[in-house]
């Protein structure tokens, strides 16, 4: 609704499954333990392996200079090589033992001082080996060095585990952007892989032509725009269309994100913009891509608490950066952003992102080129048909299509099938909307019942109210977080919402609230989401929209510059008064839609029961049976044509 971003049309109502006791947070481990047992490991097995290997060298058996001197009276020996003091002796056998001698003396001399005589000694060959060998110094030096190695080894492995664990004091300031360059085939896109978004692609076509023949501009001297805001929801292909420029050009792509910029410590970000528009420019003609610019382009001076002065330092050196381009620079800054309402107006002076590119959410056309895009390699059956896809998927992003695609082809490998049929696209949709099936989260008796009244109150206040969109399908199957869930979808996408639908909305989802407190006489916390959302809803209504009677039109919030942290403390643009009528006039809201839906279900109490007792035994009900069980009970499920505000 605001800036052009849409809002998501599929709706849904969901009975969340909350154990009140379930506040205990998994904690995570603590990395640095880890690392340490890990070093530790390694360390251990480094020192049993040197000391397997050092008793390797010593394996041969030592025997007295006595016994040599008998055993070459006995002429068993052929060789000897002395090395220093040790004697290594080899058999005739081929059997090698050790001696040691005496220092100091001669070998000759000693064997003769045991009764060897110079006869004896002729027929074995005797080699002495110098004592400075290298085998020798490693041998003699190893068990001192090794230890000492692995020590250095140990504090150097230490070292690098705490850096890692967040000080990363050697990487300060280096931009920490990621590059695509132009000859990287495999990663670069093209406009044509980026389906709808046209009049996107027709803004960012000029400064595609601007990177490739940038003479032809500066000839007539014309001014070329040096920075571009994309804006869209998350997921509508804004990180997917500044890469398509940049592959359309063929210029080298620089991305980082806005969170990036903003680390540990202070004067990071400034220094990390310096060094990232200096390669850029280096690299030129080149786009630089900032994403999630409103991480740092917030609106400054909100300052609560004054811990956004990094964020103020890297915005301000972002502004410098692009003030200080030369005339013919052929650098340009793509930025994206989810939240253009909380940007800081600087950004968007001229010369700075003063061009801002809108994109909205696909319609029924483009999902169903967005689908065949990702459809891509993934064969498919005959049966499928692509723009009933597109038709159900109202809301949904290119993101969500994508993935879509994806869950149907996983489905698919999962039975065997070599294609991707209809029936697994169809499945998907709900996946992707509302998490995974659990059928293994049985509820039992009691649970089924309340949640089948749930969430038959949903879908027949729904199917009464002339303004509510109308049910697709009814499950009291657990799906993600929900216990059961009533799907609504509009009959065509939506770009505006009227103050009657969300006066209808909000009595549907108060729908089955009201079905448990009629039922049962009963509360279960399954109807949580549902009032936080119908509130939320009432009070946009009030101080968004200007769509109260009492109040009138005034747009008492703006969702942007209210708090600098997003949540937390809210900086209030009217006083305690206006407040206090707000809060009354919520409540007036909230109370009419709750009874609205009391009166329906009262007067359709029938029905009620019948669909409810219909999920408790088959569980699901999809739109054509749902509208089956209307008809035979005299309400006349909405059709097309029907007439909408
Ligand atoms: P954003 O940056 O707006 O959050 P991304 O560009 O990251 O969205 O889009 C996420 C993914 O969704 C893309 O990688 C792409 O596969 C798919 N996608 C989104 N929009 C489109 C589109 N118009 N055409 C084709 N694929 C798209
Ligand atoms: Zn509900
Ligand atoms: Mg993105």
């Amino acid at each position: 609704m605001n800036s052009g971003i849409k809002q998501k049309n599929g709706k849904k109502n969901i009975r969340l499954i909350i154990k009140p006791s379930n506040s205990g947070r998994n904690k995570k481990p603590v990395p640095f333990w880890g690392n340490i047992l890990t070093t530790l490991l390694i360390f251990l097995t480094l020192l049993s392996l040197y000391t397997l290997l050092s008793e390797g060298f010593i394996e041969k058996e030592k025997i007295p200079i006595s016994q040599l001197a008998r055993d070459i009276e006995a002429k068993q020996v052929t060789s000897i090589v002395v090395e220093g003091d040790m004697l290594s002796v080899t058999y005739i056998t081929d059997e090698e033992k050790e001696v040691k001698k005496e220092e100091g003396t001669a070998l000759s001399e000693t064997l003769t001082n045991y009764g060897v005589s110079s006869e004896q000694l002729k027929d074995i060959s005797i080699s002495v080996e110098s004592d400075t060998g290298f085998a020798f110094w490693f041998l003699t030096l190893a068990p001192i060095l090794f230890p000492i190695a692995l020590l250095f080894l140990f504090i150097w492995f230490m070292g690098r585990q705490v850096r890692g664990a967040g000080m990363q004091a050697f990487s300060f300031g280096q931009s920490k952007a990621r590059l695509i360059s132009p000859d990287d085939k495999r990663q670069r896109v093209m406009f044509k892989d980026v389906a709808g978004a046209k009049e996107a692609k027709e803004e960012l076509a000029e400064i595609v032509d601007f990177l490739k023949n940038p003479k032809k501009f500066f000839d007539i001297g014309a001014q070329i725009p040096r920075g571009i805001i994309l804006m869209g929801a998350p997921g509508t292909g804004k990180t997917l269309l500044a890469r398509a420029v940049a592959g359309e050009a063929g210029v080298a792509f620089f991305s980082i994100s806005g969170s990036e910029f903003v680390e540990m410590f202070v004067g990071v970000g400034a220094s990390r913009v310096r060094d990232l528009f200096k390669i850029a420019k280096h690299t030129a003609p080149a786009i630089v891509f900032i994403d999630e610019i409103d991480a740092v382009g917030r609106v400054r001076g909100t300052g609560v608490g004054g811990g956004n002065d990094e964020r103020e330092q890297t915005l301000n050196q972002i502004l410098v950066e692009m003030d200080g381009f030369e005339q013919n620079e052929k650098v340009i800054v793509i930025a994206a952003t989810n939240r253009p309402d909380v940007l800081d107006p600087a950004l968007l002076r001229p010369g700075r992102f003063d061009r801002r590119v809108t994109i909205d959410l696909p319609d029924r056309k483009d999902r169903e080129d967005i689908l065949k895009i990702h459809s891509g390699k993934k064969p498919l059956a005959e049966d499928v048909n692509l723009s009933i896809v597109a038709e159900r998927t109202p809301g949904f992003s290119g993101a969500d299509l994508q993935s879509l695609m994806n869950e149907a082809a996983i489905l698919a490998a999962r039975e065997n099938r070599k294609k991707v049929a209809q029936f697994d696209l169809v499945r998907s949709i709900e996946k992707v909307m509302l998490g995974p099936e659990r059928r293994s989260h049985v509820l039992n008796q009691k649970e089924k019942e309340i949640t089948a009244y749930h969430e038959a109150g949903h879908a027949v206040v729904a199917s009464v109210l002339p303004y509510a969109d109308p049910v697709h399908k009814i499950s009291i199957i657990s799906r993600g977080n929900a216990a059961g869930y009533t799907l609504k979808l509009p009959f065509e996408d939506k770009r505006f919402q009227s103050k009657k639908e969300f006066l209808d909305d909000i009595a549907v989802s108060l729908g089955g609230y009201v079905a448990e407190r009629m039922i049962f006489g009963d509360l279960t916390t399954g109807s949580s989401n549902d009032l936080q959302v119908s509130s939320a809803l009432a009070r946009d209504m009030v101080t968004k929209y200007g769509m109260s009677d009492t109040i009138g039109p005034i747009a008492l919030e703006n969702q942007g510059g209210r708090s600098i942290f997003g949540k937390g403390i809210d900086v209030k643009e009217y006083s305690e008064e206006v407040g206090a009528r707000i809060d009354k006039e919520i409540e007036q809201i909230m109370n009419e839609a709750l009874k609205k839906a009391e009166d329906i279900l009262n007067k359709h109490r029938v029905i009620l029961d019948v669909v409810a007792k219909e999920l408790i035994v088959i569980e699901t009900i999809e739109r054509e049976d749902f509208e089956k069980l209307l008809i035979a009970n005299g309400i006349t499920p909405k059709k097309k044509e029907e007439p909408k505000s």
